[in-house]
């Protein structure tokens, strides 16, 4: 178990991948590992290094060669919507020091990209000249799970507190850039309240921002007794996702805000089988 901070070099062979994404043509991660270290995340289930899917939070790589890849995909790869990041917080902190993606978007947009970026940091303040310049092809996405600081530093422990977060998606709104807030996951008996999801529609309706709803997949990880999310993940099972979504949608109809199901949502409780699968 690795309890200090690492940053490791590696090299990579692509900088953009096809993403599987709803709405997004390619996925583009110039860091992997991220030290925002959020229990629930999936992340680490997708990233081949073991030192850092097992040590999620505490290693983080850098892609020393992307932007040099980058120039050189962007001249031939099919103009299309680059998802940024997939599986990393483009904004983690070593992004202040490496700035990988900033200098990664800087060069998709100039070859007409679409950028959606997707993060919890309010480093991405530091590009808002670089995103109002192509304001027409960037959008910009918060994960806001709760507005709850001790929740938060619970389920996300080093990422940005909401109320920065919030602060940060005002002024890229006030901006015209377009945003959304992605609020999930929706961990049952934990954000899944009524009082969370007014608040969140609360601050979508304020900036203008579409709201996208995630559930909480149950993955392996999280059934160990000893994960700080195991009885939540238990919960999970039971609970009534329909009847949650029932809510979710008429509270966004009442407040004029327009709510749309995240990557998937579980149709009926999945069961323990199919999560050992994932
Ligand atoms: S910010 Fe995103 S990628 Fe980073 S640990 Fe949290 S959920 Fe995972």
């Amino acid at each position: 178990m690795i309890r200090k901070f690492r940053i490791i070099m590696t090299r990579v062979s692509r900088a953009l991948t096809r993403s599987g994404l709803p709405d997004i043509d390619y996925a583009l991660n110039p860091y992997m590992g991220c030290s925002h270290g959020c229990i629930y995340c999936y992340a680490r289930l997708y990233t081949r290094n073991k030192e850092i899917s097992e040590n999620w939070g505490m290693v983080v790589a850098v892609k020393e060669n992307i932007v040099d890849l980058v120039k050189r995909e962007a001249r031939f790869t099919p103009k299309g919507v680059v998802g940024v990041s997939t599986i990393t917080d483009p904004y983690q902190p070593v992004e202040a020091i490496y700035k990988l993606t900033r200098r990664s978007i800087e060069i998709l947009l100039e070859h007409g990209f679409h950028v959606s970026l997707q993060t919890k940091s309010t480093l991405i303040l530091r590009d808002l000249d670089l995103l109002l310049r192509h304001r027409d092809r960037v959008d910009v996405g918060f994960t806001i799970t709760t507005l709850n600081t001790r929740i938060s530093s619970f389920i996300e422990p080093s990422s940005p507190p909401p109320p920065a977060r919030v602060e940060a998606l005002k002024r890229i709104a006030e901006k015209g850039i377009e945003t959304w807030i992605f609020y999930g996951p929706v961990i049952p008996g934990l954000n899944s309240d009524v009082e969370t999801i007014e608040r969140i529609l609360q601050i979508a309706y304020t900036t203008g921002s579409k709201v996208l709803v995630d559930p909480l997949r149950v993955k392996y990880f999280m059934l160990e007794h000893v994960h700080p999310l195991y009885r939540y993940a238990l919960a999970t099972r039971a609970f009534d996702w329909d009847l949650f979504y029932k809510r979710v949608f008429e509270l966004c109809r009442e407040k004029g805000v327009e709510c749309i199901k995240g990557f998937a949502e579980p149709s009926s409780p999945p069961t323990l089988d199919r999560y050992m699968k994932t």
